[in-house]
């Protein structure tokens, strides 16, 4: 039996409706959400589903925004849809583009909440890193996000707009007719690897990726679409069966003791817990591994018994996997510090050598403190120093 630890997922999420100006967005909505917004408006129940492919080609494929745009429906029914509704995104607040082409966007939804999201260029591919709630209510002890006490859900509409918007920046939008296709794209991957656990916001990020992948939304692959989580257990099939994407786990620790302390959900589900789940997870394959994160913290989890130990997990369950070394990006009072190179290189040369790919992730966009939680807490930090000189100037 696991221990019952005292994790809470008591978090909001906007109402669907609510949204500017009292009109309902139409970003977000699944096809059968859209069918019944339309068929409320008074759209025959008979043309409802072919507006719906209509308004979603507009909306995903060729990045319109604006009823009048839309050319292929009548003006009359353009007109009921600028009455009624709307196409609202999340704000871009700033945006920093590293010397390495890594662009780093602060986002504000509403409620005047802020998120983070980071596009980093590849050869052949770029990769989108979007957030998925506004903090995190669990509280790994590495991680930046963790510390951040504000949660809450983003809806849908904020987490497929934050692809939207960033297509936006990129000038992505073909001018007329299909997008192009993937390994063309410049936003060819996304990573639900931002803020937040998205397994504990399952129904929205679902949605979302459903649209992300639909051929009449942005039309991505599955497998060009990875969740990461922290293990929560129960929502580890449902992944696989009802978004269908790649699976990455922040699996950091090779025993329990350490991992209870690292990624504090551990308590609840632990190793044996998870490494069955994943066991079981239906889309795991040769060619559908998944990632095991690890994330190299200097003496707590980088030795050569840990890396032994962690292929031998992955062996004794027989997990096809990849193991994915990230060198810790320290942040201001972090308790821990990253492993040295060298260390890091005999670790992954030990899985390696055990016959599991093991990369390290290359920091990308330093100059812009693009690791996990630091742009936000860069500004934040920025805020407070403007508010002490203003009240030392006595401004305020
Ligand atoms: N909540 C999810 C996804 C967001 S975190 C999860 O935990 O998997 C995305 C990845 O970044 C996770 O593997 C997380 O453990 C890692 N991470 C968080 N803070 C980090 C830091 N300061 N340095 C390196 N990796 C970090
Ligand atoms: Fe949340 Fe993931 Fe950070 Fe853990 S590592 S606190 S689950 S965002």
């Amino acid at each position: 039996m696991t221990a019952k630890a005292p994790i809470t997922q008591d978090v909001m999420t906007l109402p669907r409706k609510i949204e500017a100006g009292g009109k309902i967005n139409l970003i977000g909505q699944t096809r059968d959400q859209l069918r019944e917004t339309l068929i409320a408006a008074g759209t025959p129940e008979k043309q409802a589903k072919m507006r719906v492919g209509q308004i979603w080609q507009w909306l995903y494929q060729k990045g319109v925004r604006s009823f009048d745009d839309m050319t292929n429906l009548a003006k009359p029914f353009r007109a009921m849809l600028a009455e009624s509704f709307c196409i609202e995104l999340p704000e871009v607040v700033t945006r920093l583009i590293s010397e390495d082409g890594t662009r780093k966007y602060l986002v504000r939804i509403a409620g005047g909440h802020e998120v983070e999201v980071v596009y980093i260029p590849e050869e052949g591919r770029g990769t989108l890193c979007i957030s998925s709630q506004v903090g995190c209510t669990l509280t790994c002890s590495f991680c930046h996000t963790g510390t951040q006490k504000l949660v809450r859900n983003l809806s849908a509409a904020e987490i497929i707009g934050q692809v939207m918007l960033v297509r936006d920046d990129l000038g992505e939008w073909p001018e007329l007719g299909r997008a192009n296709p993937p390994e063309a794209r410049l936003l060819s991957n996304i990573v639900l690897m931002g803020m937040g656990e998205p397994l504990y916001n399952f129904e929205n990020v679902r949605d979302a990726m459903k649209i992300a992948m639909d051929p009449e939304g942005i039309s991505l692959s599955r497998r060009r679409i990875t969740l990461s989580t922290s293990g929560v257990v129960p929502e580890i099939e449902r992944t696989a069966t009802e978004i269908g994407c790649l699976l990455a786990v922040s699996f950091h620790a090779t025993t329990d003791e350490t991992r209870d302390i690292l990624v504090p959900i551990n308590k609840r589900w632990n190793i044996e817990t998870l490494l069955s789940a994943l066991a079981a997870y239906p889309k795991a394959s040769n060619s559908e591994r998944i990632t095991f994160e690890y994330v190299m913290l200097k003496g707590i989890n980088d030795s050569d018994e840990d890396a032994h130990r962690l292929v031998q997990l992955i062996k004794d369950y027989k997990i096809p996997a990849k193991i994915n070394l990230i060198p810790f990006n320290e942040w201001p009072g972090a308790p821990y510090e990253r492993s040295s190179n060298n260390r890091i290189r005999a670790f992954s040369d030990i899985v390696h050598d055990a016959g599991y790919a093991s990369p390290v992730r290359k920091p990308r966009g330093e100059d812009i403190m693009a690791a996990c939680g630091q742009l936000k807490s860069e500004t934040e930090r920025a805020r407070k120093s403007r508010k002490q000189i203003e009240a030392e100037a006595g401004l305020s």
